[in-house]
C-alpha cells in the first residue's frame, strides 16, 4: 500500500490529520447540537468551531455559512432557492451535480481552453431579463480556472445572481468568497481533505435561503436535519490546516510530470489548478490506461471519477472541442501530501505502461 501512488485528488483527498483528530474528538461527543443541555452545548461548540474554520478560511462570516452533507448538496441547495423565476446560464464544464441540479437551463460555451467564454456570457445576459449564473472556480477534470472576477462583474452590470461552485478550488487557491461578490459559493468537506459527507453553502450577507431540505429548523431554518458533525468537525479541521501557498510545491511537482510525459494537455493555455493535469494519449482508451496504471499501483481517473465507476466520454473535453481525444485524457490529481518524486515515479510506471500496451494500441501509442 505505501508503494502505491494515489493521483486521485480531484475524486477525494486524503484525509488530513487535523482532520482527523477532530472527527475523533466530535465522535465522542453524545449530544445534538440543537439540544439545549450542557451535552447538546458541547455539541454546538464543536459545530461553531467549525462553522466559524470554514467562513474564516474562505472570506465568509460564520452566520452566512450554511452546513450540508457536501458539495452536491451545497450546490442543489442553491440553485434550489436563486432559480424560481429566472433564466438559468450553466457553465457548459460545470459538474453533474449542477448539470443534474439545473435541467432546461442554457449552457454558456467555454473556449477552446475551457475557460468561460465572457463574450458568450455577456450576449446571453443581455437576451436574459432576470438570470441565474451557474459556474466552477474550477474544473475537476482539467483544474481550468474560470475568470471569476470577470464573471463576477458581469454579473452585477447585467443585474443577474450568481453561484460558484467552488468544491475543486477550495484550499488549493485562494478564495475569497465576500471580495468576489458572489451570492453564494458550494464547498465540499472530502475535497478539503476532510471527511466524506460534509458541505457548505456560503451567502451573500442578507440573502435569505429557502431550505431544499426542511425539517427541524436547524441552521437558522435553513436547511432540516441534524448536522453530521464529526464530518462537519474534520471538514472545519480540513479547511483551516488546508494552505493554499502549498500550490507552489504542487505546481511544480505537476509541471514536472507535464514535461516528463510529453503528451498534450488539456487546457493547458489556461490559469489551471497546480494540482491538476489532464493527459491526452492518442489512440489509446482512457479507461484501459486507469486499468493498467492501476495494476501497476497508481491511481488515476478517465475523465471524472464520481460518476460510480462508470466511463463516458468527458463532457468537459467535448465542450472544449477535442473531438475523439475526449476519449483519451485521464486525469492526475496530486493530493496535498503527494511525494516529491511523485514525477519519476508515475512517468515510470507510465513507461512500463506504455510499453506493455504499445503493441496493442499501434506505434504512435504515448507518443
Ligand atoms: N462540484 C464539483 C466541481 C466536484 O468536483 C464535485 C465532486 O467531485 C462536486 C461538486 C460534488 O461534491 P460532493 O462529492 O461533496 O457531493
Amino acid at each position: 500500500m505505501s508503494d502505491d501512488l494515489y493521483l486521485d485528488a480531484n475524486a477525494t483527498e486524503p484525509l488530513r490529520p487535523e482532520a482527523r483528530a477532530a472527527v475523533l474528538v466530535a465522535l465522542d461527543l453524545r449530544g445534538n447540537p440543537s439540544s439545549v443541555h450542557a451535552d447538546g452545548r458541547a455539541a454546538r461548540r464543536v459545530l461553531e468551531t467549525a462553522r466559524s474554520q470554514i467562513a474564516n478560511a474562505f472570506g465568509a462570516r460564520a452566520q452566512d455559512v450554511v452546513l450540508t452533507a457536501g458539495g452536491t448538496e451545497a450546490n442543489a441547495a442553491a440553485i434550489h432557492a436563486l432559480a424560481p423565476g429566472r433564466a438559468v446560464l450553466v457553465g457548459a464544464t460545470e459538474h453533474p451535480a449542477v448539470l443534474a441540479a439545473t435541467p432546461g437551463a442554457t449552457p454558456i460555451p467555454v473556449l477552446a481552453d475551457g475557460r468561460l467564454d465572457l463574450a458568450a456570457l455577456d450576449t446571453l445576459l443581455t437576451c436574459s431579463d432576470l438570470a441565474l449564473v451557474c459556474v466552477m472556480a474550477a474544473n475537476n477534470e482539467t483544474g481550468v480556472l474560470h475568470p471569476l472576477s470577470e464573471i463576477a462583474a458581469l454579473c452585477r452590470r447585467h443585474g443577474a445572481l450568481l453561484h460558484i461552485d467552488a468544491v475543486q478550488a477550495a484550499g488549493r487557491m485562494a478564495l475569497d468568497f465576500a471580495g468576489l461578490g458572489a451570492d453564494t459559493m458550494a464547498l465540499s468537506g472530502h475535497k478539503l481533505g476532510g471527511p466524506k459527507g460534509a458541505g457548505a453553502l456560503l451567502l451573500r450577507p442578507g440573502l435569505t435561503l429557502a431550505p431544499l431540505l426542511a425539517g427541524g429548523g436547524q441552521e437558522r431554518g435553513r436547511r432540516g436535519g441534524t448536522e453530521a458533525l464529526p464530518a462537519i468537525a474534520g471538514m472545519g479541521a480540513a479547511a483551516a490546516a488546508a494552505r493554499p501557498q502549498d500550490a507552489a510545491r504542487l505546481g511544480r511537482l505537476r509541471d514536472a510530470i507535464e514535461a516528463g510525459a510529453g503528451l498534450s494537455v488539456a487546457g493547458q493555455g489556461a490559469p489551471r489548478l497546480p494540482n491538476t493535469t489532464s493527459l491526452i494519449f492518442p489512440r489509446m482508451p482512457a479507461e484501459t490506461l486507469v486499468i493498467a496504471l492501476d495494476l501497476e499501483g497508481v491511481r488515476v481517473s478517465a475523465g471524472s471519477a464520481c460518476s460510480s465507476g462508470k466511463v463516458t466520454r468527458s463532457h468537459v473535453l467535448t465542450a472544449m472541442g477535442l473531438g475523439e481525444a475526449a476519449g483519451h485524457a485521464i486525469r492526475v490529481s496530486l493530493p496535498w501530501d503527494a511525494p516529491e518524486d511523485v514525477a519519476p515515479r508515475f512517468l515510470a510506471a507510465l513507461a512500463r505502461v506504455g510499453a506493455r500496451l504499445a503493441p496493442v494500441a499501434g506505434p504512435s501509442t504515448g507518443g
